[in-house]
């Protein structure tokens, strides 16, 4: 064996306590498209970890979109948005979720993590203040950290938590940043009280519906439909395509001068690369697809209370969620991944 490099060394020393700690990241293998049935590392498992909630990431009308849409404009975008990537895929999928989120405009990104860091730090910096609640997605955090703005944690859903903070900053600009359903515990944010606490402080709310957007509201429109809440009320909106959608990619939705701040300001937006116009394509496919078809909805919550109800009858300690995401907490690292592999041989 070669001998390792002093870099290497310390490398290969953090991965080994990782593993140690059962904390190691490693990858699996799909050889499937996404469904109830996925094949993982060879092994044909009961899929309980997917984002593909209404089961659109294999639908047919969104893979002929698809491969519709690259038999027209070919397979990669060519350019960044602003330069000459933008195509009228992009442009008409813009156009449909806005009309569908009832909001002014709406700005795709090419992904979920992008937009997030894209948006706080166009919309915060220096000598302003940004509050973000403690479980907020990972996304969230980094663009708040990355921001400049002076950078607070509220208690989880904890409305007084917040207004102490809002109360005692004197800064410029104020945003408040939440997960509209939080991607671990699954919970939901308290949106319209956050929106009251906000305008009562002048501050922004940002909402990100990753989890919301296709699964919750009357047409599938996310949190902002669900709780009633116009552009007024929740200015800043943001979705990813890459879940409930089947597809990829991310978008805000606000007022023409919010959409327009971000062209000049998101960096993420200026300096990346258009996804595909045939991932747009397939993005208005499943914005059809979602809002003709509200029995996946029906269907989708069916099968959460199916799980819960199970859950409970066999003792496990579920949280407070009326989402998808179902955490069921066992404790240690350790021991959760012990459980992952025991399900896994019995093919969960
Ligand atoms: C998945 C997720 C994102 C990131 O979206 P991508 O399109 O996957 O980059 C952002 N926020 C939350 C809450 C998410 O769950």
């Amino acid at each position: 064996m070669l001998s390792l490099s002093v870099f290497e060394q310390s490398w290969q020393q953090a991965l080994a306590e990782r593993r140690a700690s059962a904390l190691l990241r490693q990858h699996k293998t799909i050889s499937t498209p996404q469904g109830v049935e996925i094949c993982v590392d060879g092994q044909v498992l009961l899929a309980f970890c997917s984002n593909d909630y209404l089961g659109l990431a294999n639908h047919p009308q969104l893979v002929a979109a698809a491969q519709q849409a690259t038999a027209e404009f070919g397979t990669g975008s060519g350019a960044s948005h602003l330069v000459c990537g933008h195509s009228s895929e992009h442009h008409a999928l813009e156009e449909e979720l806005a009309a569908f989120t009832g909001r002014d405009r709406a700005l795709v990104f090419s992904s979920g993590y992008m937009a997030n860091l894209g948006t706080i730090n166009a919309l915060v910096g220096k000598g302003d203040a940004v509050f973000e609640d403690k479980l907020n997605h990972a996304s969230l955090l980094d663009g708040g950290l990355m921001s400049g703005a002076r950078f607070q944690r509220f208690l989880h859903n904890d409305l007084t938590s917040l207004e102490s903070k809002l109360v005692s900053t004197n800064a410029a600009r104020k945003l408040v940043v939440v997960d509209s359903v939080f991607s671990m515990d699954g919970d939901t944010a308290p949106l319209p009280e956050l929106a009251q606490l906000a305008a009562k402080h002048g501050a922004w709310l940002m909402a990100d519906d990753a989890h919301g957007f296709g699964c919750l509201g009357a047409t599938g429109a996310g949190s902002a439909e669900h709780f009633g809440l116009a552009q007024a009320e929740l200015p800043i909106l943001m979705g990813t395509l890459g879940k409930a959608a089947g597809s990829y990619g991310a978008f805000i939705a606000g007022s023409h001068e919010l959409i327009e701040t971000l062209i000049q300001q998101a960096r993420p937006y200026i300096y990346t690369t258009a996804i595909p116009p045939a991932v747009a394509a397939s993005s208005r496919a499943a914005l059809r697809v979602m809002q003709r078809e509200a029995w996946r909805r029906d269907h989708l919550n069916t099968l959460i209370a199916y799980f819960r109800k199970g859950a409970e009858q066999l003792g496990l300690q579920l949280m407070p969620s009326v989402t998808a995401i179902q955490p069921v907490v066992i404790g240690s690292a350790a021991v959760t991944m012990e459980v992952a592999e025991r399900l896994r041989t019995q093919g969960f």
